[in-house]
């Protein structure tokens, strides 16, 4: 997968070089790329915002800079390639999910325009579609300072689910959110810590008690964390057997 990622603070996105995204990149699994939307403007203070029309506080990201640092990355795609999909940072974008993160780790091209100040002139989004499939984003519902640190907590999403990223492929599986639940507890050596013990259950040696108490696990927790993902959950799409620990 190639990511290209556009940003008026490149070395903000310098731990993309670090752990399984770093050593991605290093294995050639992940072609990624940081620019400097300010080496696209054509001013002697390299300009990158202006005052917004209707007035009203803050600065709004001038449009010029943007297309040229996005056609510059839309160009040179081989014959016959389809557009490759631009993720606007937003908070007023759909919600990032684990789902849009598979979705979107099926893609042969990613870009990512960091947002700054109040955003980015409307114009460009509205534009950008001639050469991308556009999708605004949120990665939650808050407000950061810019893009960036989102754009950082969705390649790591999308970038772990890439084949080869993670060792083993199994450990994706059984995670959060990869089957509308949130994971159960997980447990290390000693099997007794500061008088605390491990669930006797995971000492038994018993895999199906194990993955029956696993499951109840995740239930209760997801009830109690987060109940909204329960209503949402299609029982009927898990395993038999799994079943029985409703
Ligand atoms: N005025 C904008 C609004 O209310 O929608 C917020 C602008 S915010 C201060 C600056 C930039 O941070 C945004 O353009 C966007 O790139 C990024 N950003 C802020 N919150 C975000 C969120 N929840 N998810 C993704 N990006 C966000």
């Amino acid at each position: 997968m190639r990511i290209d990622v556009v940003s008026i603070f490149p070395e903000y996105l310098a731990p993309l070089e670090l752990s399984l995204i770093g050593k991605a990149r290093q294995d050639g699994l992940l072609d990624l790329h940081v620019h400097d939307l300010r080496s696209f403007t054509t001013d002697r203070h390299r300009t990158v915002d202006d005052t917004p029309y209707g007035g009203g506080a803050g600065m709004v990201m001038k449009p010029e800079p943007w297309a040229q640092a996005l056609s510059s990355v839309a160009g040179g795609r081989p014959e016959g390639a389809g557009k490759p999909v631009l993720i606007v940072p937003s908070p007023a974008g759909e919600r990032f999910t684990q789902a849009l993160a598979y979705e979107l780790a099926e893609q042969e091209h990613l870009a990512f325009a960091c947002g700054r100040y109040e955003g980015i002139d409307e114009r460009v989004i509205e534009w950008a579609g001639e050469h991308f499939t556009v999708r605004p984003v949120s990665l939650g519902d808050y407000v950061l300072n810019g893009g960036e640190v989102a754009v950082l907590a969705m390649v790591e999403a999308i970038g772990r689910l890439l084949p080869g990223v993670v060792g083993n492929p199994e450990s994706l599986v059984e995670e959060s959110h990869s089957d509308g639940l949130l994971e159960y507890p997980v447990y290390t050596k000693p099997s007794v810590w500061r008088e605390r013990e491990v669930p006797a259950v995971l000492l038994s040696g018993n895999h199906g008690k194990i993955a029956q108490w696993r499951r109840h696990e995740q239930f209760r927790r997801t009830a109690e964390r987060r109940p909204d993902l329960l209503e949402a959950f299609d029982a009927g799409k898990l395993p038999r057997a799994d079943r029985t620990a409703l």
